[in-house]
């Protein structure tokens, strides 16, 4: 009988298909990588739990890291708080508890920590179905639950010397909330439970054949066999109720939809299937030129690099509060030019030199600031300006003179080629073929944090510091001059 943690069951929740497959045919489930930022969410989860446990000085650690067996030969003594016990049920439904604690009565109170600030409902999250599962589990074991808790980073915590766990953490009591829901979140565990162990299943088709591409899990094509190269699903941000009029009509195919349908498409849509029609780009000559020319010399492409986590580590700072540690900036002037300027921290430390150098290296409030998805970016200035207050107006100005390059590829510049995305990591191998991020050691900005976060942070950090900080400036100088040269291409599009 295949085993059901609570991790398995918010999957079940997502989809009951994708973890059937992963339960029952391992060897086939398409492997998305086990990401980088997947394990920087356990590891900040570990240290989250450290804190919490400071909570209660009388707890107790369990032999064997608290194995079902351990935990109901251990909750026997005379102890009143335990980490990290297990429990088993008779149809193997297993749970892990943060922190259990014995109430005078006899009775027990399950604490969950979570690294979030606030408690999460909501399908993303679902923190209180969470809950449930672990009390139903203890509940199927003989033990009676009266009271549930979730511990929680405190949102308006800002670090100012050693961290205290009681200032860092808030505990709230879910038991209410949970008691709302309970009855049917154990129906659904048992459901999943049934579904997981079922022989055989539909393999052939999944409900996400009528969903929108941001639903879908690794296994749609395992389960979706007959879509096509370039299918409906790559339309950008396509609504649900469209694609189904679209799968109504026998239309999978992108190339299938004909210049007469009978609905409405948005231009991004018209500038994909331009695209797919003509087997090359489809270029909006006036949006692109009008957007271009309306750009201020000289042209500052720039990128950050920021460094966040649960736990603040340096005083100032919010749980999961940014701190920039490294830019890369392409210079591009009138005549043609182009200077490279980077930094990277070499400590954890407030931005105060960084943007100091940047302030100097553009020779202050000049030009148009020019980055991919500028969300980013437009956020860091802002708390920037809190940090180094003294460079406020020269943020200030970024801001006011920001131009977001990615937006052109929505309606300006479309290619079947990118599938619907306007990434830079989508976008370049098209455009530029001859850049590439594939052979640098530094991959993306999840594994740029992780790298130069354990290198200033980790006593026994044993790579070489001089390599890895050359990695970590190739990475970032890759994505700055990666807009260049997408830039210069546009520019001679629109020649
Ligand atoms: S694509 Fe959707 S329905 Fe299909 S297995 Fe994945 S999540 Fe489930």
């Amino acid at each position: 009988m295949h085993q059901l943690t609570k991790t398995d069951f918010k999957y079940y929740l997502d989809c009951p298909e994708s973890i059937w497959l992963l339960k029952n045919k391992p060897d086939v489930y398409p492997k998305g990588e086990f990401s980088l930022f997947a394990e920087k969410l356990i590891k900040e989860g570990y240290e989250v739990e450290a804190y919490a446990k400071q909570l209660f000085t009388n707890g107790v650690d369990l032999p064997e890291y608290g194995s079902p067996t351990a935990t109901q030969n251990a909750l026997t003594d005379r102890h009143t708080v335990y980490f990290q016990p297990s429990f088993s049920t008779n149809t193997n439904i297993f749970a892990r508890i943060d922190i259990l604690e014995r109430l005078p009565d006899g009775t027990w109170h399950i604490y969950e920590v979570k690294s979030s600030t606030s408690i999460k409902k909501g399908r993303k999250y679902r923190q209180i179905e969470d809950v449930c599962f672990q009390k139903y589990v203890l509940t199927a074991c003989g033990y009676i639950v009266s009271k549930v808790s979730i511990i929680h980073l405190n949102k308006a915590y800002v670090k100012q010397g050693a961290i205290v766990a009681n200032e860092l953490l808030e505990i709230t009591d879910v038991t209410e909330a949970v008691d709302v829901i309970y009855s049917s979140v154990v129906n659904q565990i048992n459901a999943a439970s049934n579904f997981i162990n079922k022989e055989i299943i539909n393999e052939t088709l999944c409900s996400c054949k009528h969903k929108t591409r941001i639903n879908h899990c690794d296994a749609f094509g395992y389960f979706n066999t007959t879509i096509p190269d370039y299918s409906i699903y790559q339309l950008n941000g396509i609504r649900e109720k469209k694609l189904n009029h679209l799968i109504d009509l026998g239309i999978l195919d992108l190339n299938d939809i004909p210049d007469n349908l009978d609905i409405e498409l948005s231009d991004k849509h018209y500038a994909q299937l331009n695209s797919i029609k003509a087997k090359k780009e489809a270029v909006n000559l006036e949006e692109v030129t009008t957007k271009l020319n309306s750009l201020k010399f000289p042209l500052h492409f720039f990128d950050y690099e920021g460094f966040g986590g649960a736990i603040p580590k340096l005083d100032g700072l919010k749980p999961h509060q940014q701190l920039v540690f490294q830019v890369s900036i392409h210079s591009l002037y009138k005549d043609g030019s182009i200077k490279h300027f980077e930094y990277l921290s070499h400590a954890m430390e407030m931005p105060n030199k960084l943007v100091e150098y940047m302030h100097s290296s553009t020779n202050g409030n000049t030009g148009t600031f020019i980055c991919w998805h500028d969300t980013y970016e437009r956020y860091r200035n802002k708390e920037m300006m809190i940090q180094v207050p003294k460079f406020e107006s020269y943020l200030e100005y970024i801001n006011s003179h920001l131009f977001d390059l990615k937006k052109l590829f929505y309606t300006g510049f479309a290619h079947y080629k990118f599938k619907g995305s306007a990434s830079i990591k989508d976008v370049l191998p098209i455009l530029v073929p001859s850049l590439s991020y594939k052979d640098k050691a530094v991959q993306d900005g999840t594994m740029a944090l992780d790298t130069w976060g354990r290198m200033v942070l980790e006593p026994n950090f044993t790579e070489d510091k001089e390599v890895t900080r050359q990695h970590l400036l190739d990475y970032c100088e890759l994505d700055t001059l990666a807009m260049v040269r997408i830039y210069e291409v546009l520019k001679e599009t629109i020649k």
